[in-house]
């Protein structure tokens, strides 16, 4: 499952925010996951509770928010939504495209109540 490498990588970043900001603990976390790295939310949530264990995100709340993936035809220009398994443009039939977005796993924000 490559939600958890995912997710191990994340709290990495997570935990050195927290440190950074002295915070002690973690509360919550907002993830964006691009539509091309066909994360399942589930999934997700599963390998973050792992990840977290016994660090100071323990117990977070994470939430995540899907990005559409959004490419650029290097023939026409025309910009549209590829699927993750279908670059093809729609109009020249030719997958010479540009990812411009959906690629990414993003962290978005990382919060402690107790700073708010
Ligand atoms: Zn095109």
């Amino acid at each position: 499952m490559h939600e958890l490498s995912i997710a191990m990588q994340l709290v990495e970043q997570i935990v050195a925010i927290a440190e950074e900001n002295r915070w002690p603990r973690v509360d919550e976390v907002e993830l964006e996951a691009g539509a091309l790295r066909q994360v399942i939310p589930e999934m997700m949530q599963m390998a973050f509770a792992e990840a977290t264990d016994q660090t100071l995100a323990q117990g977070a709340l994470l939430s995540i928010r899907d990005i559409p993936a959004k490419a650029r035809c290097n023939q026409c220009t025309l910009e549209f939504e590829p699927e993750p398994d279908n670059f093809l443009c729609p109009e020249c039939r030719v997958a010479d495209v540009e990812v411009l977005e959906g690629n990414q796993i993003i962290l978005k924000t990382v919060s402690c109540e107790a700073e708010s």
